[in-house]
């Protein structure tokens, strides 16, 4: 059977745990001395050993020959503790249910005498998750606890912990794990494993893990499948980070409040399974990264980013106003509260993209009516004509066909052939400023978000009709679609609450 690294390097004795050493010789002392509590409570982000100390702990309180306050891990307990084949000790997982029914009978349970160790200990993994019933029965036996009877709670949200059950325990703080200390550790596991891992290669995993060593030690493995050197570039791979281009395109969709873009985007991610509360949630910590740089280039120790994005923030946030940055932020940050509770997040998170491309920028309250009746005209009322176009429409014209665009194509096919083959099932239609291609060529949609083709193209444009326009594509077929899928946007919000003003 394959064992995870996580498990197969998980620490059996109080030494071996990484980075909770404020905890682990308190641990220690108190066994060695026989001074355990009936109650402790182990509270910390995830990964960082919680779990690990309790299972080391109802070991060591029931070894035969403790070392130190450690278990001996040969005697008949540890070895049975091990292969889980005693009693005495019953693991509960809040979080899935596991064992639910036993914390129902947890009183008479807790009756028990142990059938061979010292003490009956009761793992409570993410206690915060039990129901009210199971707390109250835990509380009585914590009220007046059998001389017998160890339980060790586990908790990420200490908080969410009736503050009763919580006087009633020892309370341990684990923190998360430094880098230095991740670091080390999967050099150990590294040299054991025969992977060859660099120091960079370690660094960059113990900063994505983000002080959890489980999850820094699954992603070493991950990375051990694509590479036998383990190196930065290795570990960027394995971790999908490569692929964060999404989250800069969005960044920039939102500067230029390209809602259609936006919208697209977001429906691809979730078409492609990612976790749309997950891309929000990093699309705030890119954001906070931008406020940082903004602030001040000394704040760059306490970026989020991974380092060869810097480049990107640092000249985005040279496009946008604090303002701006705040603006967003708030909108993201009152999203993300909602989109759990949110009867389809899906929606909720069209509707937050929605408000990042069009509010303002400035910190305007993000209650007020958004205006979504057409996202060309809104995006158009946005706009500050900047020249006045020769093909001078009214505001609320429609868009009119351009008629020389097949000047346009020739002029663009002797600078840029390939480009303009991709047009040649094409339309296209001006509305002031903009000049709107109507494709649904799909090598054309990709090219153009490309290095200089869009500028090659406004350049032709602009020599044959003498107009700087902008440019806008379309997709003839996604545009009918997008137009439902906001109608029916439109009404879910309506069904919210959400004043939406149509005109
Ligand atoms: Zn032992």
């Amino acid at each position: 059977m394959h064992l995870s690294l996580y498990r197969k390097y998980r620490p059996q004795v109080f030494s071996d745990v990484v980075g909770q050493e404020h905890i682990t010789s308190i641990l220690e002392k108190e066994v060695k001395s026989g001074r355990v509590h009936h109650a402790y409570i182990f509270t910390g982000s995830r990964g960082t050993g919680k779990t690990t100390c309790a299972k080391i702990l109802a070991k060591a309180v029931n070894c035969l020959s403790p070392k130190e306050g450690n278990p001996c891990l040969s005697c008949e307990m540890c070895r049975d503790i091990e292969d889980k084949s005693v009693m005495d000790i019953v693991e509960i997982d809040a979080a899935s249910n596991t064992g639910v029914d036993n914390i129902r009978d947890l009183k008479e349970e807790a009756m028990f005498t142990p059938a061979k160790g010292k003490y009956r200990v009761f793992i409570i993994d993410e206690v915060h998750m039990l129901s009210q019933s199971a707390f109250n029965a835990l509380l009585k036996i914590l009220e007046e606890p059998p001389e017998h009877v160890l339980f060790i709670l586990a908790t990420t949200e200490v908080d969410a912990v009736i503050p009763t059950v919580l006087s009633r325990c020892q309370r341990f703080d684990f923190k998360r794990i430094p880098i230095e200390k991740i670091a080390g550790r999967l050099h150990f596991v590294a040299e054991k494993e025969g992977f060859i891992l660099t120091e960079d290669g370690a660094r960059m995993i113990a900063k994505i893990s983000d002080g959890a060593l489980r999850d820094a030690l699954s992603l070493l493995e991950q990375s051990s499948v694509y590479s036998e050197t383990i190196d930065r570039e290795t570990v960027l791979k394995a971790a999908g980070i490569a692929g964060r281009q999404y989250l800069f395109n969005m960044l920039e969709f939102i500067k230029t409040e390209d809602v259609s873009s936006g919208i697209h985007l977001l429906n691809s991610l979730y078409e492609n399974g990612k976790d749309l509360s997950k891309f929000l949630n990093e699309l705030a910590f890119l954001l906070r990264d931008v406020m940082l740089l903004k602030c001040s280039d000394k704040c760059a120790d306490l970026l989020n980013c991974m380092p060869d994005e810097i480049d990107f923030i640092e000249n985005y946030q040279k496009g946008v106003s604090m303002d701006f940055i705040l603006n967003k932020l708030d909108i993201l940050e009152k999203g993300l509260n909602s989109i759990e509770k949110s009867f389809n997040a899906r929606v909720y998170a069209e509707l937050l993209v929605i408000k990042l491309c069009k509010e303002a920028n400035t910190a305007q309250p993000i209650e007020k009516p958004i205006s979504v009746s057409a996202p060309k005209k809104a995006e158009k009322e946005k706009e500050k004509p900047i020249e006045k176009p020769k093909e001078n429409a009214p505001a609320a014209a429609a868009p009119s066909a351009m008629q020389k665009w097949p000047e346009i194509k020739a002029e663009l096919a002797k600078k840029n052939p390939m480009l303009a083959s991709f047009l040649e099932e094409s339309r296209a239609q001006t509305d002031g400023q903009f000049l709107y291609v109507i494709t649904e060529n799909t090598f054309f949609h990709k090219m153009i978000r490309t290095g200089e083709n869009g500028n090659i193209l406004l350049s032709a444009a602009e020599a044959v009709t003498g107009v700087r326009y902008k440019l806008k594509v379309s997709a003839a077929k996604a545009e009918k679609a997008e137009n439902a899928a906001l109608e029916s946007l439109l009404a879910e919000a309506e069904k919210e609450g959400i004043p939406i003003k149509r005109d």
